[in-house]
């Protein structure tokens, strides 16, 4: 019954946006847009550098806090089949975040299995890396999507093996007494310095063919990124912890 009223509560934008069922193919996709030139942030002076071309020391395999398995040379890192995924040794709220992954080319597979990875805050929420450059699947999963509820607003996907940039500000969700939801996170992104999501709300953790509620968490944990079997690769990874 409460969920009714507080669905009644929102603009009815909103509304339609959560009726689409999850991973629908129905939905429209987003429009495709070709980014600018190549972007490549340095870190600025107070962010902190997770990875600056050399080791993943800031780095370790999520599953068993074991030193991170995957490959590091040329001044990225890949993701190692089977190794599973790595998260910062670090715990992070707030934050902004700046990193640039690059898709196999040339490129493997279709649909999701083609160049999937993903950048998950707090390693609960998901902003999906995928090869999303003329490769189709559904739009709340493609490439810049908070995976299982909101598409990218466009698609400035570049071709497979280009450099690509996230520039995230993340909000973490608040709880209160008991573990209630007192607000949601949010998520303002930029892909390839373009804008695709704008102070969205997240409706809950990411899953993936269901969707779950929030549940209480703490307020600071590890940014993590996913083995999804395919060798992704990133580089140039910094965030800036932001102030409540
Ligand atoms: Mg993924």
């Amino acid at each position: 019954m409460r969920r009714v009223a507080l669905l009644a509560l929102l603009p009815a934008t909103v509304m339609a946006e959560q009726q689409w069922p999850q991973h629908s193919r129905e939905r429209p996709a987003p429009a495709v847009v070709t980014p600018g030139a190549a972007v490549s942030t340095p870190a600025p002076s107070d962010a902190i550098v997770l990875f600056d071309g050399k080791d993943l020391s800031k780095w370790r395999t999520r599953k068993d806090k074991s030193p991170a398995g995957w490959k590091v040379e040329k001044g990225y890192f890949e993701v190692v089949k089977g190794t599973g995924d790595i998260e910062t040794a670090q715990g992070f709220g707030d934050c902004q975040l700046h990193i640039e992954w690059s898709a196999p080319a040339p490129a493997v597979g279709q649909d999701q299995d083609r160049g999937n990875s993903g950048v998950f805050f707090q390693g609960i929420y998901e902003l999906q890396v995928l090869d999303s450059y003329q490769s189709a699947t559904y739009p709340d999963g493609q490439a810049g999507a908070l995976y299982g509820q909101y598409p990218p607003l466009v698609n400035p996907a570049r071709p497979p093996g280009e450099w690509q940039s996230y520039d995230v500000v993340y909000r973490r969700p608040r709880f209160g007494p008991e573990g209630k939801l007192v607000s949601p996170a949010r998520i303002t992104a930029f892909w390839n310095g373009v804008l695709i999501h704008d102070a969205q709300e997240l409706m809950g953790p990411t899953t993936n063919k269901v969707r779950t509620p929030y549940s209480a968490h703490a307020d600071n944990l590890p940014l993590s990124l996913q083995d999804h079997s395919h060798p992704v690769r990133f580089r140039n990874v910094w965030i800036r912890e932001l102030r409540e």
